[in-house]
């Protein structure tokens, strides 16, 4: 299943230092509100790294399935972009910060708009610019665009978009007060469930490390070969993750650990090192902003230890090219 080659030996080891050391955490609480997610084992911890161009490296419950959740989002917002255009989609949503908490019933008193595609308001919004002839087009086409990125086929979980449908009443007060101000069109109950659907979808930690590389390549899946997402709006989803990916956290995380990255209160993180890696990681226990708490203090060591923040002079992971390369430069 691993691509690894033993020249990438040190890294694997580092993946595995960084297990061991945050299994022990034992802050934070899974997500509770969605009653689905508090069936969620808090124990479960996987960490999964894919280069731009294709080797992967999995540590832990790499392969155990959960909802994507938020994660879904800047990838829904990838395909409004290809489905309308940026002014289009820009007309409908911001691109604020909001430093609101994720589900906040609010808009932007001057644009009606919500602020950002990463809030719920925002992600309601967008995923009512997925195009399709009727909901179960729009559905197919919402399941590709993620199976792209995936590089496989991606399936729903029942029992969670069920429970998102049977308690989203803020979902659906939000999805009013939008079409109350024409910024979403009058199906509201389709578009709701195309979203609960959305993060309803089963991914592991290995496919958002996929997902999260595929963003690395310039919006083409390195394992399959497949683009996923036009080369023009990588950079727009990109800058969204960076500037509103982590909930509350999000300008804190920009500073400190400064990689894109959007996380999910399903558990899942996804990082991406532009030009060189993503990272997936999967441990639901959330802190008080949702973010899942080893994930956050997995990308910080690794962003502190290879120099990943993109605004550091000299980025791009040389650092962690070498570990996974050792022999790269001729050494
Ligand atoms: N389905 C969740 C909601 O709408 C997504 C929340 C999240 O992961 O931030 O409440």
């Amino acid at each position: 299943m691993s691509k690894m080659k033993s020249a990438a030996a040190p890294f694997r080891a580092t993946l595995q230092e960084l297990h061991r050391k945050y299994a022990t955490v034992a802050d934070g609480r899974v997500a509770t509100y969605i009653p689905e997610l508090a069936t969620a084992d808090p124990a479960g911890f996987g960490i999964s790294v894919v280069t731009a161009d294709g080797l992967r490296f999995d540590v832990g419950d790499a392969e155990r399935l959960f909802s994507i959740q938020s994660v879904s989002k800047p990838f829904v917002f990838g395909l409004a972009l290809e489905d309308h255009g940026r002014e289009r989609v820009l007309a409908k949503v911001g691109v604020e910060p909001t430093g609101e908490a994720f589900n906040a019933i609010v808009l932007d008193e001057a644009t009606n708009r919500p602020f950002n595609p990463m809030v719920n308001a925002g992600a309601i919004a967008t995923t009512d610019l997925i195009r399709g002839e009727d909901h179960a087009d729009r559905f197919k086409r919402l399941l590709a665009m993620l199976g792209r990125y995936v590089g496989r086929e991606v399936f729903v979980d029942s029992a969670t978009f069920l429970s998102e449908r049977a308690t989203g009443h803020r979902n659906r007060a939000i999805a009013h007060l939008m079409l109350n101000f024409g910024m979403i069109e009058d199906r509201v109950d389709e578009t709701l469930e195309l979203y609960f659907q959305q993060c309803s979808a089963l991914v592991d930690c290995r496919d958002l490390a996929v997902m999260g590389a595929t963003l690395a390549n310039g919006g083409v899946n390195p394992l399959t070969g497949e683009r996923a997402i036009e080369a023009r709006y990588v950079k727009d989803v990109l800058s969204i993750m960076l500037s509103c990916g982590i909930y509350d956290f999000a300008g804190e995380w920009a500073f400190r650990i400064g990689i894109p990255a959007k996380s999910g209160v399903g558990g899942g993180i996804v990082a991406v090192i532009p030009g060189v890696a993503g990272i997936g990681v999967y441990s639901p226990p959330l802190d008080e902003r949702g973010n899942s708490v080893r994930g956050v203090l997995v990308c910080k060591e690794l962003s502190e230890r290879f120099g990943l923040h993109i605004l550091e002079a000299g980025h791009a992971g040389p650092a962690l090219l070498d570990e996974i390369r050792p022999g790269r430069r001729g050494g």
